[in-house]
């Protein structure tokens, strides 16, 4: 389909082409029903099949162990930074978050609401430009979780160890990564991502969780707020978002026949390396203010040496066919967001361009 640009939004974002065309070929009329799969029950067969393959898709790609629960929730992203100190936080016990950017602060700003709230680590005065190390992080002692952003969206940092936090539960914040890389379930017990980066539609959140935690979760908190009610549930407590997990079946179904998330990583690889490489190679004037032992293989972010040359640049690049570079609104300057379904030769263009560019400006 050569009407389809080079989407690089941070989320949404690019699907993959063949999970829309599937949708789109079955969409009026779902499997002979002679209606959509939105338009049936939620508690019907054909709506069935398709959550259960969703969270059977989910676990087999990522290998998540069978003493974990998944589970597909409204809210996104946002609604468990929320959950989690309400379900998880104990009483007398410490919430401990590592800051390292806008999206962790952003779950910070709710872990605050508990008494036990403390960050552990931080690195705000360099301006969270890189992650920490696996040996940077000592929960504390009575802590209930340690929360960890793995991807940090904005600042386009990535997690390259995971620190062990021994009988402390690690729960991670993998929205903007989630499905490009395998997820270290010995050190991590509760994985959590919003899906409209490399899983489907917003508006969909899924959570993995270990059972045991599920189990000794807080239970005086709304019903609907409970890990515990959407584990014993199946995710149906109520109408789940259909039409997303419906997406998200299908996204996962073409991640499964291009590799599963080895062929993920190594797209992943080959994008990243393309961008990297135009930045390194343009001598400074394409600037990445990340360390390089923190760069985020999903949203690479970068500057040029003038305001008015970053806004040509995004001029120019929209007028060529690239879309969503303009960085986010709290810092500027450029972020291409290259999730799975993003093509090698979108970045290979984008690279392109973006040595035409210089050579043109410069
Ligand atoms: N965490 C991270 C790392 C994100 O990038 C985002 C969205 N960009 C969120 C949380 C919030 O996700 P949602 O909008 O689905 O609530």
């Amino acid at each position: 389909m050569s009407d389809r640009i080079f989407n690089f939004a941070a989320g949404p974002c690019t699907l993959p082409l063949p999970a829309l065309e599937k949708a789109q070929s079955e969409f009026v009329n779902y499997q002979g029903l002679g209606t959509s799969i939105i338009e049936q029950s939620h508690r019907g067969k054909a709506y069935d099949a398709v959550h259960n393959e969703a969270i059977a898709n989910l676990r087999s790609l990522l290998n998540v162990p069978e003493d974990f629960d998944i589970l597909l929730l409204h809210g996104g992203a946002t609604l468990q930074f929320v959950s989690i100190p309400m379900n998880l936080a104990k009483e007398g016990q410490s919430a401990d978050y590592i800051l390292t950017g806008a999206w962790s602060k952003k779950a910070a700003a709710e872990g605050k609401r508990v008494p036990g709230y403390k960050v552990i680590w931080t690195n705000e005065d360099e301006k969270f430009t890189r992650m920490p190390l696996a040996a940077d992080i000592k929960p504390s002692d009575n802590a209930s979780y340690v929360h960890l952003c793995s991807n940090e969206t904005i600042g386009g940092i990535e997690v390259q160890e995971y620190p062990d936090c021994g009988n402390v539960p690690l729960i991670i914040d993998a929205s903007s990564h989630i499905m490009s890389q395998p997820i270290p379930f010995d050190k991590v017990s509760m994985v959590y991502a919003g899906a409209q980066k490399n899983l489907g539609p917003a508006g969909l959140g899924v959570v993995i969780i270990k059972k045991s935690l599920v189990e000794s979760a807080n239970m005086d908190i709304p019903a609907f707020l409970s890990y515990k009610t959407h584990a014993d549930n199946g995710s149906m407590y109520n109408t789940p978002p259909v039409f997303s997990i419906y997406m998200m079946k299908l996204t996962l179904d073409w991640v499964k026949e291009n590799g599963g998330v080895t062929g993920m990583s190594a797209l992943a690889d080959q994008r990243s390396k393309l961008i990297y490489d135009a930045i390194d190679s343009s001598e400074g004037w394409y600037n990445c203010p990340v360390d390089k032992n923190s760069r985020s293989r999903m949203n690479i972010v970068w500057r040029l040496p003038s305001e008015d040359l970053e806004k040509k640049f995004i001029a120019e690049a929209t007028e060529a066919g690239f879309s969503g570079l303009k960085g986010h609104r709290s810092v500027g300057g450029v972020r291409a967001s290259m999730y799975n379904a993003m093509p090698v030769e979108g970045a290979a263009a984008l690279a392109k361009f973006m040595a035409d560019f210089k050579k043109n400006n410069s």
